[in-house]
């Protein structure tokens, strides 16, 4: 049985702030299913110490040069029961805010060590050296935070295959140089074919230079990549890596979402019986305070409110919607111009715009349930895991054609997908998906396709799995 180490920064339903938690949730689980032996390590932040009651010690690391006294600890995920490597380490991860930053939103001045301590464990239980009985053959790592596990695998002379998955390129994991000896890598790692990155270490740089390959989450977003629009400065590396980087599209948890049995609805539905949405859609124009009319199109968002996610595109094209007999309801926490802008529409036009600033799952599934278009207009999206929840519950999405968003979305069948990265094109799109709502029984045509879709992440976790396979012979 092959057996990887899947080292990652957070994961549902521990600890979670993007999709990368989804992924990290599901993907494991869903491996396992299909019989590798998939364990997870993460690090002990509060939230996973408090979520998992079981975990016992099972190594403990004196004095760890530039790391101190770790212990290593062993627990199941509830529900999924996989295996999850928890790394106790109170001085790095015991402490108030998210995984990355502080209440206040500020990257915590110690990532370098915190995400070190996670990238060093990583390359030694995928070692010769590790403590434990158990040994992976491959190990998986997971955006920058795991970035440095095949650097330090390189640097001690192992072999074991590293894989590095890129689910967000913007965040790059970079410090000054100093670094490069305070995490005990030697000092001629500092180099073009090493960890630096333009005078910098790059976390992120040396897990795609020294990775046996590299994934990301959907085969558009591998393309785009390599392109400087979208490489993000890694460009010319991913270039010179292309033989060895693919895309593998992200599965979505087909259990968590599921019209016909979701704990979140009172009213349930599915593809063969699907008058419950309309019981979703009158709930929820109750709860966000809208205008009680089953004949609005309404238009939904859940995302985080950042510059990638399109949202000025959204507010530009509001009045429109708004003109056109539209409502909008918006659920999104992130930055404060986006917020207060969002804030003030729905202040504007009580009844017909609602904003709820915040983070909650509960309402994000009755959202998806709810309305009848959903709106992802990102500028680069390098999977999206929105539009196939909305696709799953019958709500058409209108995508920009970046990334996972064309590999998901069928233009004209199960959504509207649109070119022009602006307003307008936005706009376009919306007034193809109006005159399509217009017309009931077309309408229901393109509903049903996207319900009829498989984002299961068995699909996915086969082509994971077929790629190990293929590095480990
Ligand atoms: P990203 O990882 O870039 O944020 P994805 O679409 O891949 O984008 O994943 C976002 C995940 O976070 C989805 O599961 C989405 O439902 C969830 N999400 C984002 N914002 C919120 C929010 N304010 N409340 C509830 N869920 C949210």
């Amino acid at each position: 049985m092959t057996s990887i180490l899947f080292a990652t920064s957070e994961a549902r339903p521990l600890i979670k702030t993007g999709g990368l938690a989804d992924v990290s949730g599901a993907l494991p689980a869903a491996l396992r299913e299909i019989g590798v032996d998939c364990r997870i390590l993460l690090p002990g932040y509060r939230k996973v110490m408090d979520a998992l009651p079981d975990l016992h010690e099972v190594a403990r690391f004196h004095e760890l040069p530039y790391f101190g006294n770790v212990r290593l600890l062993e627990g199941r995920i509830p529900v999924s029961e996989t295996p999850v490597y928890v790394i106790d380490s109170p001085w790095h991860y015991l402490r108030e805010g998210g995984p990355y930053q502080d209440a206040l939103g500020k990257d915590f001045p110690d990532n370098a060590w915190r995400f070190g301590l996670l990238s060093y464990l990583a390359a030694r239980l995928a070692s010769p050296d590790s403590p434990l009985d158990w040994r992976p053959d491959l190990l998986h790592g997971n955006d920058w935070q795991t970035g440095l596990a095949p650097a330090y695998l390189h640097y001690a002379g192992h072999r074991t295959p590293c894989v590095m998955t890129i689910h967000n390129l913007a965040h790059q994991g970079i410090f000054p140089p100093e670094m490069v000896e305070e995490l005990g890598l030697p000092p001629e790692s500092f180099d073009i074919s090493g960890v630096e990155y333009y005078g910098n270490l790059s976390f992120l740089k040396a897990g795609l230079y020294f990775a046996d390959w590299i994934t990301t989450v959907s085969p558009s977003y591998a393309e785009e990549i390599q392109h400087a629009h979208l490489g993000m400065g890694m460009q010319g590396l991913l270039t010179d890596r292309r033989d060895h980087l693919t895309g593998i599209l992200n599965g979505i948890d087909t259990t968590d979402w599921n019209p016909a049995g979701d704990p979140h609805l009172n009213c349930k539905y599915s593809s063969r019986a699907t008058p419950g949405k309309k019981g979703c859609k009158q709930a929820l124009q109750a709860e966000m305070g809208l205008i009680a009319d089953t004949d609005a199109p309404l238009f939904g968002v859940v995302s985080r409110l950042a510059d990638q996610k399109g949202l000025d595109w959204v507010l530009q094209v509001s009045g429109g919607i708004l003109d056109r007999g539209g409502q909008l309801v918006v659920l999104g926490t992130g930055e404060k111009t986006i917020e207060t802008a969002l804030r003030n529409l729905a202040h504007n036009h009580p009844g017909r715009v609602a904003a709820f600033i915040g983070y909650d799952e509960s309402l994000s599934h009755r959202i998806e349930a709810g309305i009848d278009i959903f709106l992802m207009p990102s500028r680069f999206e390098p999977c999206g895991l929105n539009q196939m929840y909305s696709l799953r519950y019958g709500s058409v999405p209108i995508v920009h054609a970046t990334g996972g968003l064309k590999d998901t979305v069928e233009d004209g069948v199960t959504g509207f997908v649109y070119r022009e990265p602006n307003s307008h094109g936005l706009w376009v799109a919306i007034e193809r998906a109006l005159a399509l709502f217009a017309q009931k029984p077309a309408w229901r045509k393109m509903m049903l396709a996207g319900m009829k879709q498989d984002f299961s992440w068995e699909k996915s976790a086969r082509e994971y799995a077929a790629l190990y396979d293929r590095l480990l012979t």
